[in-house]
């Protein structure tokens, strides 16, 4: 059994979560494992409902859970509140308190989608790799920061461990796919980086079977949108893994397709990149398929059950083959339909070829 924490958050959050929550159902039904959910507010609600985005509550139901899957936060609503009682500060406040050191956004090319991608087809077909930013430490967190009149301060700071723990996350991934890993850096003008490096070499002694290269992040960039099809697993720290992750999700296309997951040693949230959109929210029309994509990495990395991962991925892409898309992937000729009409067709492909590949395997 596995105790699945839902915190739908704000907007469109709600809307995609219950898209998320009907396939973990299916999934439960159709593979026989049991899943336990429960539901807590997060965000603006959160405010709304108790004065504070994230409560004690919420969080000790997330410390209890095997995984916990969030939609999205934030509002208009909200916007003038102070910093600390933002939607948005329930998520760093959240992703620290569970100690989700690795944030993984998958850069996968959907080919029913390529037309949509500014880059061309030759160079994006075939692309699948991962990038895998570390989460809780680096510029983001050092110290001291500050400022004043005359100058601005921040540190870049890490530390053995929190290299070390990132890149046996990432060799161990790497071993999972196609064995390679580029480490991400800025070695050439930053200690720190030098730094990053050396951990990272000195952890692949230990994973000697899986290809490590090191690359600066500026020639990362570049070849991101040159040659994404020579990567399989980029690694890098909090700051540069923050931009190369936009890069690398937006080359594949809409924001309404892009999921991740973030891992820590014992907690796993998952969620789609997309924020809570307020423009569309409420009205049916927000693509679920971002947060149906973070249920499949959620079976993949937190249960350990990668066929009815690679299911759900299956019935994405057979259902934008068949011409089924949201408004904000619409393309001509396409049949736009409902957030829930989306959900309902996806869910229907996944049963239809889970029960195929159970005929083939019946049948051999
Ligand atoms: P956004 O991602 O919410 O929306 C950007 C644009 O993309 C909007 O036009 C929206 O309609 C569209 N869009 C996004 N997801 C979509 C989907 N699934 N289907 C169809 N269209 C989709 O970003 P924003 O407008 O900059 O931010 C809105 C709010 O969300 C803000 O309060 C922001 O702080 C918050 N936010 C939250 C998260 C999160 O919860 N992880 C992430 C980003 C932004």
């Amino acid at each position: 059994m596995y105790k699945i924490i839902l915190l739908p958050g704000d907007g469109i959050g709600i809307e995609v979560t219950k898209s998320a929550l009907s396939v973990m159902k299916t999934v439960a039904e159709l593979f026989n494992v049991e899943l336990e959910f429960e539901k807590h507010l997060i965000g603006g609600s959160s405010y709304d409902a108790y004065g504070e985005p994230l409560t004690k509550e919420t969080l000790q139901a997330c410390y209890n859970s095997d995984a916990v899957f969030l939609g999205a936060v934030g509002g208009y609503k909200w916007e003038s509140l102070p910093h600390n009682l933002k939607p948005e500060a329930a998520l760093l406040k959240l992703r620290k308190a569970l100690g989700l050191f690795t944030n993984i956004r998958p850069a996968k090319i959907y080919k029913p989608l390529i037309d949509s991608s500014s880059l061309k087809k030759e160079v994006l077909s075939g692309v699948d790799f991962l990038v895998l930013r570390e989460l809780t430490g680096g510029i983001y967190f050092g110290e001291p920061r500050e400022f004043d009149a005359n100058h601005g301060l921040n540190t870049m700071v890490y530390f053995k461990d929190e290299v070390e723990r990132i890149a046996h996350m990432a060799f161990k991934i790497a071993r999972e796919r196609n064995n390679k890993v580029t480490s991400v850096d800025k070695a050439n003008v930053l200690e720190v980086s030098q730094f990053w490096r050396n951990v990272v070499h000195q952890v692949h002694k230990e994973y000697e079977d899986v290809l490590l290269n090191d690359l600066y992040v500026d020639n990362a960039a570049m070849q991101i949108v040159h040659n994404p099809k020579q990567f399989d697993v980029i690694l890098t720290s909090n700051l540069f893994g923050d931009i190369l992750s936009d890069i690398a999700g937006m080359i594949t296309g809409s924001l309404g397709m892009l999921p991740s997951a973030s891992l820590g040693n014992k907690y796993a949230l998952y969620e789609p990149v997309h924020g809570s959109a307020p423009d569309i929210a409420g009205q049916n029309k927000a693509n679920p398929l971002a947060a149906i994509a973070s249920v499949a990495m959620m079976f993949d990395y937190s249960f350990e059950m990668k066929k009815a991962a690679s299911l759900i991925n299956e019935a994405i892409v057979k259902t934008l083959e068949d011409g089924y898309r949201t408004v904000d992937i619409q393309s001509e000729g396409c049949k736009i339909v409902s957030t829930e009409k989306m959900t309902q067709i996806v869910i229907t492909n996944f049963k239809e070829l889970y029960h195929n590949q159970a005929i083939g395997l019946f049948t051999l």
